[in-house]
């Protein structure tokens, strides 16, 4: 299993981090198999979504700033509650196949890391299961 810190810069924001992941694959060599990316932070997430347009993460953003709004009748004291909403709706891993050493994702899909309740030093693990 190999860690990886992200320092994310603002409140909200998606990060593209699938070079990082590509890293672990070439270092440990898997040729076919599953890759697991998990996020250890409860107002942190990540996803799959398009790279090509840079507009797409931040309309996802913004969307999910409409359906789950920062200030509320939350109860929750520490007052992160929306990020922590966000968090739980788009989920904490994900997993890409491996075949001939190269992750199966579309051409316009990466990994995205969500930050939520930045900015904040952050990190994700990812774990190769080689298949026999
Ligand atoms: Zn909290």
């Amino acid at each position: 299993m190999k860690q990886f810190t992200v320092r994310t810069k603002s409140q909200f924001e998606m990060i593209d981090i699938t070079n990082q992941v590509r890293t672990a694959l070439r270092e440990n060599n898997v040729k076919s198999g599953i890759c697991y990316v998990f996020v250890p932070h409860t107002t942190a997430a990540v996803t799959i979504n398009e790279n090509a347009d840079p507009s797409v993460p931040l309309d996802i953003i913004m969307e999910l700033d409409k359906v789950i709004p920062l200030h509320d009748n939350y109860r929750h004291l520490e007052g992160n509650s929306a990020a922590h909403i966000k968090s739980s709706l788009i989920g904490s891993s994900e997993a890409v196949f491996i075949e001939d050493g190269h992750l199966i994702l579309g051409t316009w899909q990466s990994l995205f890391f969500c930050e939520f309740d930045g900015p904040r030093t952050r990190k994700f693990f990812v774990k190769l299961i080689a298949a026999t």
